[in-house]
């Protein structure tokens, strides 16, 4: 049976932690960038000239056939969206731009959503607003000692508070050498605790949170996409984070997020 779980060694954190910053930086300049009156193409092809500008190369692009650089998920889109030319981003949309650098043997994943507008309606300022916090007190969590199951309560709990839906069909995971790697770091507290946290590990902790339905569905199509079954607004926040000996080290940190 395959390890349930990657300590890495501290040469591959040093890369995993390079690659990590390149990942925020791709992350935070399309948030900076990205408005409205752009399709999501022209946002896929911004990403793939920042990824190029770091030296590394994108971890998604050919990942079990994906066929981006980076995702972008508008709305009701919750993970896995596609660029595509005929989508024309619009003020009134959110955008969730998902970010996967490969460099030099390291591997980083982070998510962030943003309005096109200055002024939300509350209602999804308070999603945004809460699904970041919700990642917040999961790496909070995510200390040595502790179990998977205690970052997944922590996640739970704040979205329970404000009742959104957690979408519960994707999870967070290992990350670091690989894109995804054991164990899978679930939103919700599932039957066990899970793995306990040691030193090494490098957790990609990525809460989904729907303003309805919890349910979602794939794309019949692009069998990529992932909405909302309700069409309700959905809001994606991911860090690569470290566990270390103390606090965890988020490694794609930078001053967006
Ligand atoms: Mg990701
Ligand atoms: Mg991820």
């Amino acid at each position: 049976m395959a390890k349930p779980f990657v300590i890495h060694t501290p040469k591959e954190i040093e890369k995993i932690r390079l690659a990590a910053q390149a990942t925020a930086y791709v992350r935070d300049e399309l948030v900076r960038r990205v408005c409205a009156g752009m399709s999501t193409l022209e946002v896929d092809q911004l990403a793939a000239a920042l990824i190029a500008e770091t030296g590394g190369r994108s971890a998604f692009l050919g990942y079990g056939g994906f066929p981006g650089h980076i995702c972008i998920s508008v709305n009701e889109e919750v993970v896995h969206g596609i660029g595509r030319a005929d989508r024309i981003l619009s003020c009134d949309d959110i955008v969730s731009i998902d970010v996967g650098v490969a460099l030099d043997g390291g591997i980083g994943d982070s998510a962030f959503t943003f309005g096109l507008k200055e002024e939300l309606p509350i209602a999804v300022e308070e999603l945004l607003k809460y699904t970041q916090e919700s990642l917040m007190a999961g790496i909070a969590a995510a200390v040595c000692g502790n179990y998977i199951a205690d970052i997944s309560r922590a996640i739970q709990t704040v979205a329970q508070n404000h009742n959104f839906g957690i979408v519960r069909d994707l999870v967070g995971h290992g990350c670091g050498t690989k894109l995804h790697e054991p164990p899978e770091v679930p939103n919700y507290v599932r039957g066990s605790r899970g793995i306990k946290l040691q030193p090494g590990m490098v957790l990609a902790i990525e809460p989904m949170l729907n303003l309805g339905t919890d349910k979602v569905v794939i794309d019949r199509f692009d069998k990529w996409t992932v909405r909302t079954r309700d069409k309700s607004l959905s809001a994606h926040f991911e860090h690569t984070v470290l566990i270390t000996d103390n606090q965890p080290e988020i490694l794609t940190w930078q001053k967006t997020m």
